[in-house]
């Protein structure tokens, strides 16, 4: 087995069992011992393990004990996969794990996957980087326990006018609406998407503004598992696309369009 078999951190996508990488589902099936995040990922996932391969959920375990499963695991001539929801490096806490990995000399690698914004932004059927509305996503969160740097409060990151992704914030809706606000740039009437669960069978869109959008996913009492999308390209589909992208406009050349 080469060294970087020996853990793989696999990105197991927003949720529906088919949307993980053709890759990281071969590691999954390769997989003797499986480690996967309980709350997000799918369980249906766990049924294209290999006979006598082990799952265990971390939700409930430490990241020593994580560590611990893995190095017992390695010491043992396993692979081992770490299975991640969405993309592991998106708020996927895999940097800890791979440092402790290193100063243990176990080899990894890193399989890609779709990350939550994405799976939303196919949910809604909405491009998020539309020519002259926005060029920029932000992915983000609001200040929850865990701290945000005083650089990238909400209301700063705000002040860009940009398309935001909010992970993580949704059960601070009231704070999230007006620390964007607060940026000076959106306002009431910036249109705003809430998809909980996207990509799963019970996926729910909640569609409005900055003015609504808090009060319409309290009355759908949605609290968790949710991503939040905020940014005019949203209004495109009722108002249309101002500006038609460059890459297939007729009178505009590229390399691999060569004007005749
Ligand atoms: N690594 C994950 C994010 C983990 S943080 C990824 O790349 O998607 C967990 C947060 O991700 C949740 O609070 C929620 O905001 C978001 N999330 C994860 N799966 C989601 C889904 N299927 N639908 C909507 N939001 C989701």
């Amino acid at each position: 087995m080469r060294s970087e078999e020996q853990v793989v951190f696999v990105g197991a996508g927003p949720g529906d069992p088919e949307l993980i990488t053709v890759k990281g589902l071969k590691a999954l099936q390769a997989a003797d011992l499986v480690i996967y995040a309980g709350s997000l990922v799918n369980k249906a996932l766990l049924a294209e393990l290999k006979p006598g391969a082990e799952a265990h959920d971390s939700a409930p375990l430490t990241l020593e004990q994580v560590i611990a499963l893995m190095t017992e695991a390695v010491a043992a001539g396993r692979r081992v996969v770490r299975l991640h929801t969405g993309d592991p490096a998106v708020y996927g806490a895999i940097q800890e794990q791979m440092e402790a990995l290193d100063a243990l000399g176990i080899g990894y690698r890193v399989i890609p996957g779709v990350t939550a914004a994405f799976a939303a932004a196919a949910s809604l059927k909405q491009e998020l980087t539309l020519p002259e509305v926005s060029q920029t996503v932000v992915l983000t969160r609001v200040e929850g326990r865990t701290p945000v740097p005083e650089k990238e409060r909400l209301q700063r990151i705000a002040s860009l006018g940009a398309t935001v992704a909010l992970y993580l914030s949704v059960s601070m809706m009231d704070k999230v609406v007006a620390e964007l606000l607060a940026g000076g740039v959106y306002t009431t009437r910036t249109p705003a998407a809430v998809v909980s669960k996207a990509s799963w069978e019970d996926e729910r869109i909640v569609e409005g503004t900055l003015g609504d959008i808090a009060e319409k996913i309290k009355e759908a009492g949605i609290s968790r598992q949710a991503l939040i999308l905020v940014g005019e390209v949203l209004g495109a589909r009722e108002k249309g696309v101002p500006e038609k992208s460059k890459l297939y406009d007729k009178e505009f050349f590229h390399g691999f369009r060569i004007k005749a």
